[in-house]
């Protein structure tokens, strides 16, 4: 069945293997969502080719937010599929984080979902047809050491999908999360060598993610039809 995607920030990292990995099916509409790598959403559509759509919008912006999914409702009818990738990660000792750290932390990464989510269901309900994927972090899970308000606010998307996962299955809308562990990308060019060395020996699996290692998993759960609620944790075994 031909699907209309939203992936948000996918211009670059995780979401661009989602992009990626999902415009191999022709029948896929994808609409990659950036704010400010506008060079990098360019060159990934050149690079795709066909079935994709480039949209600036700020996911912390509602009226933003709200324009864009009007503006894809408009065009191609409906959204069957939701990823909410964008996100911002900060380390800081807890003392340290100021309230515009905590306030950004929380609406980047928790808010944009909202957002995103509110202006998508009611095409969802009445298609009774929908998938959001809420793409959080195993920080959300286990709690990360000087990212409290990042945990705090990748834990709240995990809420979040769960309780919204209750509400929405009656109307056929499935809602999980992908927890990742380390994934290379930009977000963690501020780690280490010794820190990444660190990591893949704590790692069963022995090397960090890559951002295919999420998009397979994308993949699986928007073709799965009985899965909901769930947190996914693609981390190498590092948590376990
Ligand atoms: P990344 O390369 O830094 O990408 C972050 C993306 O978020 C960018 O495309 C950025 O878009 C977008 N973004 C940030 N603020 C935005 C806003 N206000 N509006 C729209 N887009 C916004 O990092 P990544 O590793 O791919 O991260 C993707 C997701 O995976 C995040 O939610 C992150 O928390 C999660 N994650 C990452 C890891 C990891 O180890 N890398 C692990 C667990 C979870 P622009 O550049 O266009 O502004």
């Amino acid at each position: 069945m031909k699907k209309v995607i939203l992936v948000t920030g996918a211009a670059k990292g995780i979401g661009r293997g989602i992009v990626e990995e999902l415009s191999k099916n022709d029948e896929n509409t994808i609409i990659v969502n950036y704010n400010k790598s506008k060079s990098e959403a360019i060159e990934l559509k050149e690079k795709i080719g066909k079935n994709i759509e480039i949209y600036k919008a700020d996911v912390t912006d509602n009226v933003e937010v709200n324009n864009m999914v009007n503006y894809i409702i408009n065009k191609y009818g409906k959204i069957d599929v939701l990823i909410n990738n964008a996100g911002i990660s900060q380390i800081k000792m807890f003392n340290d984080i100021t309230e515009e750290d905590w306030n950004n932390m929380i609406s980047t990464n928790l808010t944009s979902a909202f957002f995103t989510t509110q202006a998508v269901i009611d095409n969802m309900i009445h298609n009774k047809n929908g998938c959001i994927i809420n793409i959080s972090s195993i920080w959300g899970m286990v709690g990360g050491s000087c990212e409290v308000h990042y945990s705090a606010a990748k834990a709240g998307l995990i809420g979040m999908s769960k309780a919204l996962a209750k509400e929405l299955g009656l109307s056929n809308i499935r809602v999980n999360v992908i927890a990742p562990g380390d994934i290379d990308t930009d977000m963690n060019n501020s780690l280490s060598k010794e820190s990444i060395e660190i990591i893949k020996e704590e790692t069963p699996l022995g090397r960090i993610g890559r951002p295919i290692d999420i998009a397979r998993c994308v993949k699986w759960l928007i073709e799965d039809e009985f899965t909901t609620g769930q947190v996914i944790s693609p981390n190498g075994g590092w948590v376990i």
